[in-house]
């Protein structure tokens, strides 16, 4: 049948995506997990993960929130420096405080570093583990070209579907 979906069981998807430059000497932390070996991370208001970053723009967008800049605020000074972590907690107490679940979450890194693939199933079981969300997460490269085949930058998309 042709038509939008009614409530009970009410379904939303939403999209998210992110972009923080690159810098020597900065933590690098993403999808929630450290990778003390690597020589730049994220600049950024918070730590920079743009993982989780997207994530929670892609709840806000299918909650219908608007989006992390928006609605969260995250210039705001509480969120200085602080793991994005505290930044996804309090998108999910938005989301549900507004009646939705989380069905899933989808979420790609595009950029050549860190190298998430042989870490990828502890970032999905941290973020289940911490936020009760399901998430699956992947990476990928653009063959050396733009701002994070050079290494500039690091990128990331989600999506997200909800339920009510
Ligand atoms: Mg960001």
């Amino acid at each position: 049948m042709i038509g939008s979906v009614t409530s009970p069981g009410e379904l939303r998807i939403g999209i998210g995506s992110d972009v923080h430059r690159l810098a020597e000497g900065r933590p690098m932390r993403i999808a929630g997990l450290d990778f003390p070996d690597e020589p730049a991370g994220p600049e950024g208001h918070s730590d920079g993960d743009v993982v989780l970053h997207a994530v929670c723009d892609a709840l806000l967008s299918a909650a219908g929130l608007g989006d992390l800049g928006s609605s969260v605020g995250t210039t705001d000074p509480r969120w200085a420096g602080s793991p994005s972590d505290e930044l996804l907690a309090d998108t999910l107490r938005r989301v549900r405080a507004a009646g939705w679940q989380v069905v899933n979450v989808a979420v790609q890194l595009i950029g050549n570093r860190p190298r998430l693939g042989s870490r990828r199933a502890e970032a999905e079981q941290g973020l289940a583990d911490r936020h009760g969300i399901t998430v699956s997460v992947s990476a990928t490269t653009t063959d050396g070209l733009g701002l994070t085949g050079r290494g500039e930058g690091l990128a990331a998309i989600a999506t997200a579907l909800l339920q009510r």
